[in-house]
């Protein structure tokens, strides 16, 4: 019997899709997978594109993680601002790892329109909304997203805004027509699917247990079987074991929130948008209407992996909090997921010191990114090019261990702190802290 995923919106809107097998003989192939997420199956499909004879194995079922239950909000950019990415990289650096994620959002796109895949809905745009009044601030990002990365931004009035998002909390806003949201389980089934056709061997429920080293390359393990693989890469995201004992060092799992509401009469009596929103607060709310008459609700962030006991409660508040006018909503599933962030907040691609491709790290901004990290990964392999290597700055450093989640829990207190004195001082101009 196939393992089921957790109940969320994306689970209740499943397209048809296949179960895969349970690895159960020996196999031999150019590339071995490990994680059926975004990033395993972007390598896979990238890997395959090139001709490699792929193998994935997945520890629960393809999209089981983060990729299947997240927010499918799809914007170029990082986890991180491009400032901190300078920082390490110099200015022509940072371009070149912006211009990747903006192929990473192209991929995507192109993704759903050549496979045309089923019910994943991409919808056109995002709409950053602040919660303080800073119309100069605004318009002289959409200046520099023109100048800087050649990006189209629409500056939203204050009066726009509150057209569309019916909140006293919102003052003005950017909208960026280039960003897209969308079903991202369905999505993931879909490259699933497509690898499959193209003679990828995807194995679910079959964690893989062990990695040793051969001539010529690897031997993984899984309870059923063995891979024997020319490469390996490693693609477990927020939900990496010791497989790799340097990746494991060298990640965080942090755990974010959604929520799905019953269908709610009239809601454009609070959200008057088909955009995807989100708010400009370090940790903040992100959200869309999904069915016409749903909210999908994201937020929270925090290192405690286990759900809180009232978890839809919390997300319900968030939601009442900005648009009181829904206090009567009820909710119809609440969930978690993990996120894998490095302490440089940057995606970690790359090869671990045991010779290990990996592609990880993706934090909250994975849509993009895993996309691209498929596509350099495959390339790098394939000796097609070495796009890789504008990752480099950015690698497995250790995570802090027990220190590292003190330090993530408590910077995540003082930048909620920060948000909430920005917002206390909402009506002054330029209440940047
Ligand atoms: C609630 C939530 C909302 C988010 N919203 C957004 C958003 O709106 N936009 C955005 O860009 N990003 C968002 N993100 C982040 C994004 O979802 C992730 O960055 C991305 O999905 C990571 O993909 P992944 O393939 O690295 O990891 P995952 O999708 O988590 O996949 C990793 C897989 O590896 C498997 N695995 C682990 N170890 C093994 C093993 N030993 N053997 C076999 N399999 C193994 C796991 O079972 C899992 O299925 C959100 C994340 C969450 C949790």
């Amino acid at each position: 019997m196939p393992e089921s995923y957790i109940d969320t919106y994306y689970r209740r809107s499943m397209a048809d899709h296949p179960a895969y097998p349970t690895l159960s003989a020996s196999h031999q192939v150019d590339v071995c997978v490990v994680g059926g997420g975004l990033a395993g199956l972007s390598t896979a499909t990238e890997c395959l594109q090139r001709g490699l004879k792929v193998a994935l194995l997945e520890r629960h079922r393809i999209a089981w993680g983060a990729s299947g239950r997240n927010g499918g909000f799809v914007t170029a950019g990082y986890a991180t601002g491009h400032a901190q990415i300078a920082r390490r990289t110099g200015e022509a650096g940072a371009k070149a790892l912006h211009d990747l994620s903006v192929e990473g959002v192209r991929i995507v796109r192109e993704n759903i329109d050549r496979l045309d895949l089923a019910r994943v809905n991409p919808t056109p745009g995002i709409l950053r909304a602040i919660r303080y009044d800073d119309a100069a601030g605004l318009q002289a990002e959409v200046a520099e997203a023109k100048r800087k990365f050649g990006a189209t931004l629409h500056y939203l009035s204050r009066e726009s805004v509150q057209e569309k998002l019916k909140s006293k909390a919102y003052f003005q806003g950017l909208y960026s027509p280039d960003a897209f949201h969308f079903h991202p389980l369905n999505y993931a089934l879909g490259l699933g699917a497509a690898v499959a056709q193209k003679g990828g061997l995807i194995f679910e429920q079959s964690p893989a247990t062990a990695i040793a080293r051969k001539a010529g390359g690897f031997t993984v393990t899984a309870a059923g079987g063995k891979i024997e693989a020319g490469h390996v890469v490693l693609c477990s995201g927020g939900y990496t074991d010791r497989l790799s004992p340097a990746l494991h060092r060298a990640y965080l799992p942090i755990a974010t929130y959604m929520l799905l509401t019953e269908p709610i009469a009239d809601i454009a009596r609070a959200i008057n948008t088909p955009a995807a929103v989100a708010d400009d607060r370090r940790a903040g709310d992100y959200y869309r209407v999904v069915d016409g008459n749903r909210i999908l609700w994201g937020g929270c962030i925090t290192t405690r992996t286990a759900d809180p006991a009232n978890l839809a409660e919390i997300m319900r508040r968030r939601i009442v909090d900005t648009y009181p006018q829904l206090r009567d909503l009820k909710v119809a599933a609440a969930w978690s997921g993990l996120m894998s962030y490095a302490r440089h907040l940057m995606p970690q691609i790359g090869r671990t010191p045991e010779g290990l491709w990996h592609a990880t790290g993706f934090g909250g901004h994975g849509m993009n990114t895993t996309t691209i990290a498929g596509r350099v990964v495959a390339e790098a392999i394939a000796g097609e090019s070495d796009r890789i290597k504008l990752y480099a700055p950015f690698g497995l450093d250790w995570n802090g261990g027990p220190f590292g989640r003190i330090a993530v829990q408590a910077t995540y207190w003082y930048l909620q702190a920060m948000d909430a004195w920005r917002e206390k001082g909402a009506h002054k101009p330029h209440a940047r802290p």
